[in-house]
């Protein structure tokens, strides 16, 4: 499997979260570089975000409002063309059928050739953090959304009585993955990723800025450049075995 991917933009991207900010610490550097080559991107969120706060004075329904309006301030930074926000309940997510239908039903609208989503099997990302719920609930439902849910004509039959047609996603990029087969050299856009992370001042103060260069750093090593972002990367399968299939 190549690990290099300069060069490669698809004509369509669609990033698939749990929260607003999620996307940004995720793909930011990815999909600023492919939205500057002329890919369209949309952003689904799948959750309100309304639990993020420690504020007394805060409301769940307020804190959703301020958590969609960072979300469309990062994406427009990155170059995000489209949103779409599920308005699922932050912290309950569960990946059921009703979230994989909704979720295919964003990709039979939307049609995109590459999906980012979380990567569900990375369950502990570092010795101090374990992966929010949401995040591994967001990415089990996207990637049974993908296959084999959108592609099928016959399945969940009210998507096609919307008048929405079976869609076949080219890629599949897992991202915070725990075994990356691609890296992205994002040293073009870092510094957009890091304004876009500051579009989320309810969340993130400006530390975030040295955690996310830190952070891009340290996944670029032994890539043969500076600052980096990890996937692993699914090529949905073109009907040629390759070595990889063996
Ligand atoms: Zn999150």
């Amino acid at each position: 499997m190549p690990t290099s991917v300069d060069g490669y933009v698809p004509a369509s991207a669609m990033v698939v979260v749990a929260h607003p900010d999620d996307a940004e610490f995720m793909a930011a550097g990815t999909v600023a570089k492919w939205a500057r080559a002329g890919a369209s991107v949309t952003y689904v969120v799948v959750t309100t975000g309304d639990k993020g706060s420690e504020d007394p004075a805060m409301t769940p329904a307020r804190l959703a409002e301020i958590r969609e309006a960072e979300q469309r301030a990062a994406g427009a930074i990155l170059g995000a063309n489209t949103y779409v926000f599920m308005g699922y309940p932050d912290g309950y997510l569960e990946h059921t059928l009703a979230l994989r239908r909704d979720i295919a039903r964003v990709i039979r609208t939307h049609r995109p050739e590459v999906v980012i989503c979380y990567d569900p099997t990375n369950r502990f990302l570092t010795d101090s953090y374990v992966n929010h719920p949401d995040h591994r609930a967001s990415g089990d439902a996207t990637i049974d959304a993908i296959f084999p849910t959108a592609r099928d004509r016959l399945t969940f039959p009210e998507l096609l009585a919307e008048g929405l047609e079976p869609h076949k996603v080219a890629q599949l990029w897992l991202g915070h993955p725990a075994q990356p087969n691609i890296w992205v050299d994002i040293g073009e856009t870092l510094d957009v990723k890091c304004k876009a992370l500051c579009a989320h001042p309810s969340q993130l103060d400006a530390d975030v800025v040295e955690f996310a260069v830190q952070l891009a750093r340290i996944t670029a090593t032994g890539q043969g450049f500076e600052y980096g972002e990890s996937f692993r990367r699914i090529v949905f399968d073109t009907g040629e075995l390759t070595a990889a299939d063996a």
